[in-house]
């Protein structure tokens, strides 16, 4: 009954006070959510186990009971995708009819079979000496298109090092062919077989429409990958408790998500779209949000909480957190304006050194210029738990959790609305 009254008043004055968050978001439910996530159970949530696939099931379940769309009308909670891993079998390739040394052509491919010429329509382009080897091959990948890319040789010493793309490629019908070569003619044949190993994942996206602004989307978004199920911890020191149950990292991210998703859809004021991520394989890679973020024009995208380990106090003590590349955008600024009257605070990155801002899950999103932050309160450089098989749910200040949830949600309000907006990130300067 309170409850209904409450919503009335949110409902008819339009305004969401500390208050109104506090009633809403509550610490009961931030704990149920945080300890089924990081139970044993879950198996410590590692990519391309039953763990993480138990773990996807609960939080897509989870937003059916909040009342969640799916992305796209597609009918499920799981965006799913597929990492591919093409292994090397062999090759013949020539180049205006002289033939090439199999080490000196790189196929990245998902077909186990390719065979071209110059009449195949890929587009040819180059990398000139003096280039980033790495950032421009990584660029043509991204692109998802056909392309022969021919390779100055000027970079004979590290072309190998572009075999490393195939480790970890997004599943895709087009190829990319680096030929190291001195000259340019115009023909060519390549033909290489590889043995494809196709590896399923998913991200878990629900929806809340926008009522006004349904092209503006607002993200909230935290991995619920973790590392899994180890017999040593990464110093080789041999583990009792062989489950990484990830409670701060990232369950923590995760469960404020859910909660955020929970008190949005009660409060029923978002004139823009608000997107709810959870996001598979950031400790192997960031797969998911990379795969997630490119479903999106940029332009569209307003604004991104990625929430990344807050169970623990700030270097701050308790009612405070950090942002993520704070000085890019007013991001931080909007959101602490909205805290007025409250004792929480919101810092600047304590710890640039660590790069966390590129990084992070936000950092595709944040590269294309989107106000893309990660909000954070772990003590990076001193976290005792970080990776341990001890970062564990007793580990988690469930109480303060909870204020930096209420904090986001009151804080997040203008960007909700729709009449607050974030600068964008300044891209000429990002490396
Ligand atoms: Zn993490």
């Amino acid at each position: 009954m309170k409850k209904y009254f409450l919503l009335l008043a949110v409902l008819t004055t339009g305004v969401v006070t500390a208050q109104d968050v506090e009633k809403l978001i509550s610490k009961s439910e931030v704990e149920r959510i945080e300890k089924t996530l990081s139970s044993d159970e879950m198996e410590g949530r590692r990519t391309f186990t039953k763990g993480i696939d138990k773990a996807a099931a609960f939080i897509a379940e989870e937003f059916k009971k909040t009342g969640l769309q799916t992305w796209n009308n597609s009918g499920s909670y799981l965006q799913q995708f597929a990492m591919v891993r093409p292994k090397f079998i062999s090759l013949t390739a020539s180049l205006g009819g002289v033939s090439l040394d199999s080490r000196d052509v790189v196929v990245v491919t998902c077909q186990p079979d390719i065979n071209i010429t110059e009449k195949s329509g890929y587009e040819k382009v180059k990398i000139a000496a003096g280039a980033n080897l790495g950032t421009e091959a990584r660029k043509y990948l991204a692109a998802n298109k056909n392309y022969v890319v021919i390779v100055d040789t000027s970079f004979a010493k590290t072309f190998s090092t572009l075999t490393r793309m195939k480790s970890n490629i997004f599943k895709t019908d087009k190829s990319v062919v680096f030929i190291l070569a001195a000259t340019d003619p115009a023909t060519y044949s390549v033909s290489a077989k590889h043995e494809i190993t196709e590896m399923p994942l998913a991200n878990v996206v629900g929806v809340l429409p926008g009522k006004s602004k349904k092209n503006e989307y607002v993200i909230f978004s935290g991995h619920y990958d973790h590392l899994g199920i180890m017999g040593k911890d990464r110093n080789g020191n041999v583990q009792t408790d062989s489950i990484f149950n990830g409670a701060n990292d990232d369950a923590a991210g995760t469960t404020a998500m859910m909660v955020l998703a929970q008190y949005f859809k009660k409060v029923n004021n978002n004139e823009r779209t608000l997107i709810f991520a959870a996001f598979t394989a950031e400790e192997v890679g960031g797969f998911g949000a990379t795969y997630f973020s490119r479903q999106f024009d940029p332009a569209q995208v307003m604004a991104m909480f990625n929430i990344e380990m807050i169970g623990s106090e700030s270097k701050w003590g308790k009612n405070s957190a950090f942002i993520t590349g704070y000085e890019k955008t007013d991001m931080g600024k909007i959101l602490q304006a909205n805290l007025a009257g409250t004792d929480f605070m919101f810092h600047p990155d304590p710890y640039p050194e660590q790069q966390l801002f590129y990084r992070s899950d936000n950092a595709t999103l944040a590269r294309l210029g989107v106000p893309a932050h990660t909000i954070s309160t772990t003590k990076i450089d001193v976290d005792p738990y970080y990776h341990k098989a001890s970062d564990e749910f007793s580990t988690i200040d469930i109480d303060n959790m909870t204020r930096i949830i209420r904090a986001i949600a009151l804080s997040s309000k203008g960007i909700v609305s729709g009449k607050e907006t974030p600068t964008r990130v300044n891209t000429s300067d990002l490396r």
